[in-house]
């Protein structure tokens, strides 16, 4: 066996390879031999092949690669896509990796080229699948409105979309690739991205939160997964978002303080449950529970009380009578009994639930107060008339009186109806000069003076009133300070109080009677046990001839009132079912 049989035996299990195409070329390119593979992927027989030069057959420019291979007399290595007619479509190209090695004899000259061939058509489309796939990857992270980092195990930028290369415009994209976002952005070591960031980067799992980036100052929603290369982050600019949720945070922190601080009384109930969900510190004030024994409750289970009859807000908010507008309406308190008020009710959505906000504004104060004006205003119109009519009736008196005198010596038998007609005349003569009391608008000289000294002096007379009806008065003095006062009328206003008082009690009782002081006024009050006054009837106390006595004037409380004013002073009452007390204030002159 010579050398040539034994290489060729040595070569020929591994020119046979199936999956490589292998030919033997001389220097000049020509084949000597090509294997089975070889002649298969162009369809042709072996024996075709010897002798025909490669570049003939195949004509292409890498014949620059197969004279550098035998210039340099190293091997050369290259893809291509061989054997294709040029209009193939892709599916039919194929794929070679190629190698040309030099051969040498023994004297080291290149003697043959090995030309091998391996088909790497499949492995060429998986690559060209996966650089396809990475585009498109690309061109959905350069295409969506997300801003989109990728970091590297390192904390390095190591892409970034083109929303972000608009995130931030003080710098340019490419400064940031390859730098530590620790570096780049000192502010966000302190910042929850750090904490975040790493959590993703050594644990694996994915975060997402929400931050203010120091940089921008924008909010940003932020998700963070992890990758094998380092982690991706993807965010949304959520300034404008993040600013309305603190715009609505800011307008119910201003409508809590308005609501808790306002002096209107308020609540918020929801329409469903009927139950209090709020109310602020006037509603506590004025209605009288304490927030416990509110919150969470209905005015049922409460045990607010109702009127009779009357509609109340459940029933309102049941008839979706809502919204509505300063309504006069009544209102409930625990202990203080009706008030009035006027109500305005808005829908409002509370924790998903509707609500109405409840307004209500206390007008007892003030209604009060409009009818004293009412009262005053008539008092004055029947005090001017007073003065005027109360002298032309008590002049035609006193005649009548005087002749009435001068008949009854001559008509001794009828002594008793002489009488009983002058006092009848004296009993109209003191009801008119009583009356004239009212006419007062100036007051009578007033002197500093002690009120205690005048009721010691009064307080007798008082007694003997009691006894006459079977009642006992005490009387409580404590030191008081002096005040400006004009003692006939002073001692005119305690009468009447005391009388009606007297009059008042029930058997068996007794009336009191208290001097006190305030840094403001000093006061006297008179209390007695009695039915108490009903709200009616106090409506129209002070009234000229308002009574409920059969024979009384009516006059009593209405002079009363008018020279506590002239007084600078007031009478107030305060009255329930088992007693009844009138204070009388008169200021303290400045400086006590
Ligand atoms: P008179 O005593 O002549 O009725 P007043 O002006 O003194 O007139 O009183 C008016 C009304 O006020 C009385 O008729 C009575 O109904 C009521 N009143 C006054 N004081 C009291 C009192 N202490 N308790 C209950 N009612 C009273
Ligand atoms: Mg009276």
């Amino acid at each position: 066996m010579n050398d040539t049989e034994k290489r060729s035996r040595l070569y020929e299990p591994l020119f046979n390879m199936p999956h490589l195409a292998i030919a033997l070329l001389d220097k000049e390119f020509n084949y000597i031999e090509v294997n089975e593979t070889y002649a298969k992927s162009d369809n042709r027989s072996r024996d075709f092949f010897p002798g025909k030069n490669h570049f003939v057959l195949y004509p292409s420019e890498v014949i620059v690669l197969f004279r550098q291979a035998l210039e340099t007399r190293l091997p050369v290595q290259s893809v291509g896509r061989l054997f294709g007619s040029a209009d193939a479509s892709d599916r039919e190209i194929i794929h070679w990796e190629w190698a040309l090695s030099p051969i040498f004899d023994e004297h080291g000259e290149v003697d043959m080229l090995l030309f091998s061939l391996r088909n790497v058509t499949n492995k060429m489309r998986a690559k060209h699948a996966l650089i396809k796939a990475n585009e498109n990857l690309a061109h959905i992270l350069e295409s969506i409105s997300s801003i989109f980092y990728f970091l590297d195990t390192d904390y390095c930028f190591t892409y970034m979309n083109k929303a972000a290369d608009k995130h931030i415009k003080s710098i340019r994209p490419d400064d940031m690739l390859g730098k530590c976002i620790w570096d780049m952005f000192p502010a966000l070591r302190e910042s929850l991205a750090y904490e975040k960031l790493h959590t993703v980067m050594n644990q694996r799992v994915s975060e997402h939160f929400e931050i203010l980036l120091p940089y921008t100052n924008k909010w940003a929603d932020v998700y963070v997964y992890p990758s094998p290369q380092g982690i991706s982050i993807f965010f949304n600019d959520i300034t404008a978002k993040k600013e309305a949720e603190l715009e609505f945070a800011r307008t119910q922190k201003k409508f809590a303080t308005i609501f808790n601080t306002s002096p209107t009384i308020m609540s918020i109930r929801c329409l469903r449950t009927d139950r209090y969900l709020e109310v602020n510190e006037a509603w506590i004030d004025a209605i009288g529970y304490t927030r416990d024994e509110v919150i969470g409750k209905t005015p049922k289970e409460m045990g607010l009380p109702t009127t009779p009859g009357a509609e109340t807000m459940t029933d309102v908010f049941k008839a979706r009578q809502l919204p509505f507008k300063e309504r006069p309406r009544q209102f409930h308190t625990k202990s203080r009994g009706v008030r009035e008020g006027i109500m305005s009710a808005s829908l409002m959505e509370l924790n998903g639930e509707e609500c109405a906000l409840v307004v209500t504004t206390d007008l007892t104060e003030q209604r009060a107060l409009e009818r004293e004006m009412q009262r005053l205003d008539k008092l004055n119109v029947i005090a001017q008339m007073a003065s005027g009519v109360g002298h032309e009736i008590r002049n035609p008196l006193t005649v009548v009186r005087g002749f009435l005198q001068l008949l009854q010596g001559r008509y001794p038998d009828s002594a008793y109806q002489f009488n009983m007609m002058i006092s009848e005349l004296d009993r109209a003569n003191g009801i008119i000069t009583e009356f004239l009391a009212l006419a007062k608008t100036k007051p009578d000289e007033q002197k500093l003076g002690s009120i205690n000294d005048v009721i010691e002096r009064i307080f007798p007379m008082l007694r003997a009133k009691a006894l006459e009806f079977q009642r006992e008065i005490c009387l409580h003095v404590s030191n008081t300070p002096e005040v400006l006062l004009s003692e006939p009328e002073l001692r005119q206003i305690l009468l009447n109080l005391t009388i009606n008082a007297i009059e008042a009690s029930t058997h068996d009782t007794q009336v009191d009677i208290c001097t006190y002081h305030t840094d403001k006024d000093a006061i006297v009050s008179v209390t007695n046990k009695g039915p108490g006054i009903t709200p009616e009837v106090k409506k129209l106390l002070g009234t000229p001839f308002f009574t409920t006595k059969d024979h009384g004037t009516g006059l009593g409380l209405a002079i009363s009132y008018n020279l506590a004013k002239l007084h600078g002073g007031s009478i107030e009452l305060d009255s329930n079912e088992e007693e009844t007390t009138f204070f009388l204030r008169l200021p303290l002159p400045l400086g006590t």
